[in-house]
């Protein structure tokens, strides 16, 4: 990983890059960090300094140097044009949307995204006369034949949460394209260290940086980045919405990003490690993991991904609810709850077929997603040895 990504211009490598981005101590009286700015007021010390807006910041609402920082490093991750920091990942989902379409228009939603990406089409984009249908996360290139002159946006998640389908995103981006759709990618489940979606052809870039970027479960903060020709659209959106990002969240985030290179490679390593044991349990039916080469898009993984992230699904062989409760309600390490991305590992059932619409989901059995954290691989394999146990003797 030392390795610049491909198609950077980045002048060290990215572990470099995360180490000392945003740092200007000459400006900060030597201090090392950037440190909180607070503030709504920013002060203009004439009438033609007002007027010309040539200052750098102009009113706290759109940003400040804490948040400035944040989105620097964020463009250099991406090979972005521009990012702005959101307040949290699903606003970001919302800014980039919203750039994209107006009343009459469409947009092309994979099967498998996250569900309140979702219920943001389903319970807005509907009400404002904007149209969302969802589509079969494998369908690579014949996505063209769904693509009508009202379709003005195709929202990628690769893999998708919970279930982990990988999306042939170069074919996608060509045909969306070919029609003038643009392309937008939630990549928060690699992070740009393992995905470059602007590389292979998107045109904006979401993050949800609550989970990788933060790492410790304590801030929420989201990202969107863009190339040019779609970034004055996100600029305006996110300016008429009046969305704001905090200077303490920014820091929280800024401070998780020196980090993250570092705790990527030991989640990827602790995650397929475990991924690799849970396929030898006799009460797994599949494990969901993209970097295995059992998994149905390994290949597309392995052709556009340099590593995967903490975050994968096994499949239990199916079993009453009683067995699940028995799996989860017992856990020592594990602990149950919503988001991923920190320290600490984590579980939830996931139930994709209350959601489907393109393809319904048909695999028998209990569904749970993992988020391996940093604890011993040893203890954590022993605390989902205990919990299969108790669902095969609930079974
Ligand atoms: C969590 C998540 C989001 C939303 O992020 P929040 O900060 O919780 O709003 C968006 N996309 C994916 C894939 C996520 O996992």
């Amino acid at each position: 990983m030392s390795a610049r990504p491909p198609g950077s211009d980045l002048e060290y490598s990215v572990e470099t890059m995360l180490a000392h981005h945003g740092r200007v101590p000459d400006e900060q009286f030597g201090f090392v960090n950037t440190p909180v700015y607070r503030g709504s007021t920013i002060l203009f010390k004439t009438l033609d300094d007002l007027e010309s807006q040539q200052q750098r910041f102009l009113y706290g609402r759109a940003g400040n140097p804490t948040t400035a920082q944040v989105e620097t490093v964020v463009t250099q991750l991406e090979s972005a044009h521009r990012t702005l920091l959101a307040p949290s990942g699903l606003s970001a989902v919302t800014i980039a949307i919203l750039s994209c379409l107006d009343t009459g228009d469409e947009i092309l939603i994979t099967d498998s995204a996250y569900e309140p990406t979702r219920n943001f089409a389903e319970g807005f984009l509907k009400r404002m006369g904007i149209g969302a249908r969802y589509y079969d996360p494998r369908i690579g290139a014949s996505i063209a034949e769904l693509i009508t002159d009202n379709t003005k946006a195709v929202f990628v998640e690769s893999p998708g949460s919970g279930t982990f389908e990988v999306q042939d995103l170069p074919a996608i981006a060509q045909a969306a394209h070919a029609r003038g759709a643009k392309v937008i990618v939630d990549n928060s489940w690699a992070s740009p260290l393992f995905y470059r979606p602007l590389m292979l052809g998107a045109d904006i870039v979401v993050h949800a940086g609550t989970k990788m970027f933060v790492g410790h479960s304590d801030a929420f903060a989201g990202t969107v980045s863009s190339v040019e020709s779609a970034w004055a659209a996100i600029d305006k959106t996110r300016r008429l919405l009046g969305f704001f990002t905090s200077g303490d969240e920014a820091f929280l985030v800024a401070r998780g990003l020196r980090t993250l290179a570092i705790r990527m490679a030991e989640h990827q390593r602790r995650a397929l490690d475990i991924a690799r044991w849970l396929e030898g349990q006799s009460e797994v039916e599949r494990v969901l993991h993209p970097a295995l080469e059992s998994h149905p898009d390994h290949a597309v993984w392995k052709r556009d991904f340099t590593g995967s992230g903490s975050l994968f699904s096994v499949l239990l062989k199916p079993a009453p609810r009683a067995s699940l409760a028995a799996f989860l309600d017992h856990l020592e390490l594990f602990s149950m709850g919503f988001s991923w991305g920190g320290y600490e590992s984590l579980c939830v059932p996931v139930k994709p077929e209350r959601t489907r619409t393109a393809v319904a989901w048909a695999q028998e059995g209990n569904l749970i997603r993992l988020h391996i954290g940093l604890e011993g691989i040893e203890d954590l394999k022993a605390d989902l040895a205990n919990a299969l146990k108790r669902y095969a003797a609930a079974r």
